[in-house]
């Protein structure tokens, strides 16, 4: 990647009017999968001078900034379980210090981590210019205009999970999982290779049941078939997780 021209707005008003009135203008949050490509960008506005760094716990649930690392969602203790655990195994330390939790969603990756754990816990967006958006309502639509995500919410849950299989530690997933309970379980599947859909149920116990509400599809880095196998044991691991909570 290289820069032509770079700002470093100190306020959100000036960064939303630098998007849309420059030609070509990038969002840069870690910056660390814009990096990996081989282009050169006209002009970048890096948001990390407009405070969005924050985890605060609300009545409801919390809030996260979208310039929080994914390093800060893995060491605080207040996030969920299945959210934290999701980041455990993105890439190294260095690569979670910088790589933010806004860059994760906006890049809308079929094969995200982050995006299977916050589908499971009904995260709410909040955009600069467009308000809120429900998670799998952006996933499925994404924005008809430029904007910036500012923060993220999620609503409190009882218990949350997450499991995923990758061939070694740092790959992508070739199928990861989510589940969240709140009054009923919400579960979650991405990298199938669709980016995750979530559906409610009250009950996960008949995992047959459960898997056939997904849409496991083939490309070059596994078969359906492979797909749904791996879904049905990271299935098998959360049912038998989800009969802790009961006793808890
Ligand atoms: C080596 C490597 C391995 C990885 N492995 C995994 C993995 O296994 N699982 C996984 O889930 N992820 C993985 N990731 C992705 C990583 O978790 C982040 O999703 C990625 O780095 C993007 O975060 P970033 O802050 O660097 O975003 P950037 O690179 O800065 O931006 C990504 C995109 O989002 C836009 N954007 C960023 N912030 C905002 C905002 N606030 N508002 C509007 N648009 C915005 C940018 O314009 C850009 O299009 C990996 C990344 C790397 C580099």
């Amino acid at each position: 990647m290289k820069i032509k021209e770079y700002s470093n707005p100190r306020n959100i008003k000036d960064a939303y009017e630098q998007l849309i009135s420059r030609e070509k203008a990038t969002i840069m949050g870690g910056g660390v999968f814009l990096k990996l490509q081989r282009r050169t960008l006209p002009f970048v506005i890096d948001l990390s001078n407009l405070g969005l760094t924050g985890i605060e716990t609300t009545p409801t649930g919390f809030t996260i900034g979208a310039m929080v690392t994914l390093r800060q969602i893995e060491t605080d203790a207040s996030i969920p379980d299945g959210l934290r655990e999701c980041v455990k195994q993105i890439a190294g330390v260095a690569v979670r210090n910088m790589a933010t939790v806004g860059g994760s969603v906006m890049g809308r990756y079929p094969f995200s981590d982050v995006l299977t754990a916050l589908v499971a816990l009904n995260a709410t967006l909040a955009f600069y210019k467009k308000g809120e958006v429900p998670i799998s309502e952006f996933l499925d639509q994404g924005l008809e205009k430029a904007d910036i995500l500012l923060s993220i919410s999620v609503p409190k849950v009882k218990h949350s999970f997450f499991q995923t299989y990758k061939k070694v530690y740092t790959d992508f997933s070739l199928v990861n999982l989510s589940i969240a309970k709140a009054d009923t379980y919400t579960v979650s599947m991405g990298a199938t290779p669709k980016h995750a859909k979530a559906i409610t149920l009250e009950s996960i116990d008949d995992v047959r049941a459960v898997l056939d509400q997904f849409d496991f599809q083939t490309d070059r880095r596994a078969s359906a078939a492979y797909r749904r196998a791996l879904a049905k044991a990271l299935l098998e691991d959360a049912v038998e997780e989800a009969k802790k909570w009961k006793s808890l």
